[in-house]
């Protein structure tokens, strides 16, 4: 089971952002965005704790370092902290839990150094590699995917899957869209695996090219992955290279070592150490690290600040690579995120500026462009490429807008009070004069508030707001929130339980060693088959 996690965990946990803006999963998406802007005082959940001496390093989980976490109480901290998983929102897929100031013993300590062994791929990287040179070279009726184990089989694996749902005649073309042969792992509290639709990534790969990159650091991005890498095939004109960083180990039978690494984007952690770090450096720095560009697209649930923290480490890495004379340029980057994220990129990365382009996706109903006119999808890209560079498709209806110096959607009218054009999410904003800036059309002012705001909106304090985060405009019982405090709660309680079992166990300890022993077996035996049967 836990090795299981190790591929499949893309993490979208409902942990509240620390810049007091909900961080959605997305399918909370839709009810974020109609919140009113208001009640930030009184916010809570778990929020994400850098500290200032970071000599103290954070423990260990499967997935790498973990992050030191503070529980917030109407917007007050816990005095206790706590080191979870920087990758997985559900403790089903990774149950880390340690107090800041607990102390373990040594068989503890010898015990989870264990434990993340074993839950690490059975196959190493190498082996991958040579068991994907080995299936190329098969013919065409012996090339199979086992659907149920998401891998490739070859001959030699025997009997294991014979009663599986089998792929034949897996064609090359096929081996170069493994994100089509793969099913995504869109589980909604882990994964959130959300693949781009063919028209969104076709786009982006025609801008790469048309802003001139020749190397793309795909971080998250295995479906533009594969299409750069198709293009370039097909395209001697087109020659971009990419490297993928993702947390989804399946990937690495379908890539040599120098274009995939598994990597944890939370805690900047490379699965197979120093050579696949060393892998993403050459890369960044190659051609004294000119026309690169990092493109990413994390699960909308995780945090900003451990992403921001993380791509400043991959800024750092491609800036050892630069000349002197070149020391004020700045490593090109498309960050792929919801509008409403917009305050808090851009307190990380202030150069960066949100383009009106709308990403859609294929495996999500809600950002599909549908035939009968699509819901219009929150999605956008964050850059600190200058704006009037990036062109979008007129015939998509965005347009030029000279006052801008960019392009914008078709509703997007320029406000000549707040001098830009405002709309966010596509549709038509209003100037309020007392609010001295553009408004949703769906908002009204309130007196009362003396701010715009839904027009159901309650006008009451915080008291009468969420009872679990104190936003004023919902109840506890569809607070976005609810599963934040749920987890810590949890937590607390697992922590207890596991305290008062153990306390068992050492009692029982004598007859029960025998049976340990065989359910270990037994349920290694059940890790290494989940691990390749997800
Ligand atoms: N739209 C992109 C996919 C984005 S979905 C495309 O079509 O290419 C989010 C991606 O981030 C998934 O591929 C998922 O496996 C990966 N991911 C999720 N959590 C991650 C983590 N902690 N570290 C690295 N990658 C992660
Ligand atoms: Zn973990
Ligand atoms: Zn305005
Ligand atoms: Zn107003
Ligand atoms: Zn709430």
């Amino acid at each position: 089971m836990e090795a299981l996690c190790l591929s499949l965990v893309g993490s979208d946990r409902g942990f509240r952002d620390g810049g007091g803006k909900m961080a959605a999963s997305r399918d909370q998406l839709g009810a974020v965005e109609e919140k009113g802007g208001s009640g930030r005082q009184g916010s809570s959940g778990v929020e994400v704790v850098f500290p200032s001496d970071p000599a103290t390093s954070a423990p260990l989980c499967p997935h790498g370092p973990t992050l030191l976490f503070v529980k917030v109480n109407q917007g007050k901290e816990e005095t206790r902290r706590f080191y979870a998983c920087s990758a997985c929102r559900d403790r089903k897929d990774c149950n880390f839990f340690q107090w800041e100031d607990e102390k373990l013993s040594g068989a503890r300590l010898a015990a989870r150094e264990a434990h993340n062994q074993r839950c690490q791929p059975p196959l190493s990287r190498s082996q991958c590699v040579e068991r994907y040179l080995k299936f190329i070279e098969l013919p065409l009726s012996q090339r199979k995917f086992c659907q149920r184990c998401q891998q490739l089989v070859l001959p030699d694996d025997g009997e294991k899957h014979r009663e599986h749902q089998i792929v034949g005649d897996v064609s090359i073309t096929q081996l170069k869209r493994p994100s089509q042969l793969l099913c995504p792992l869109e589980n909604k509290k882990t994964n959130a695996q959300y693949l781009f639709a063919d028209r969104s990534c076709l786009f982006l790969v025609d801008l790469l090219s048309t802003l001139g990159f020749r190397r793309v650091l795909c971080v998250g991005t295995p479906r533009l992955h594969e299409l750069i890498r198709l293009k370039a095939s097909g395209d001697e004109k087109s020659n971009i290279k990419s490297l993928l960083l993702d947390i989804d180990f399946r990937y690495s039978q379908f890539y040599m070592e120098d274009s995939f690494c598994h990597y944890n984007m939370f805690n900047h952690h490379f699965f197979d150490g120093k050579a696949a770090l060393e892998v993403c450096r050459t890369f960044l720095q190659e051609d004294k690290g000119e026309g690169v560009i990092m493109v990413t697209d994390p699960p909308f649930g995780g945090l900003v600040e451990p992403l921001a923290v993380t791509f400043k480490k991959l800024i750092a890495m491609w800036k050892e690579g630069q000349s002197q004379e070149n020391n004020r340029k700045e490593l090109p980057i498309f960050w792929i995120f919801p509008y409403f994220f917009e305050s808090r990129i851009c307190q990380f990365f202030p150069s960066f500026c949100m383009l009106d382009y709308q990403v859609d996706y294929d495996n999500h109903a809600l950002y599909k462009h549908g035939k009968t006119g699509r819901k219009q999808s929150p999605v956008r890209i964050f850059t600190n490429i200058p704006p009037n560079k990036i062109i979008l498709p007129i015939e998509e209806g965005y347009r030029f807008c000279s006052l801008c110096q960019r392009y914008v959607s078709r509703e997007n009218q320029h406000c000549e009070h707040c001098n830009s054009c405002t709309s966010k999410d596509g549709r038509k904003w209003n100037h309020c004069f007392l609010c001295k800036k553009c408004v949703k059309p769906s908002w009204i002012h309130c007196d009362v508030c003396n701010h715009c705001a839904l027009p159901d909106h309650s006008c009451e304090g915080p008291k009468d707001g969420c009872f679990i985060c104190g936003e004023l405009d919902h109840k506890r019982s569809t607070c976005p929130n609810i599963s934040t405090s749920k987890k810590a709660d949890k937590a607390v309680r697992k922590q207890k339980q596991r305290k008062s079992n153990k306390m068992k166990m050492e009692t029982t300890k004598g007859q029960s060693m025998n049976h340990i022993s065989v359910t270990r077996r037994k349920k290694r035996r059940e890790r290494a088959h989940q691990y390749l049967c997800s």
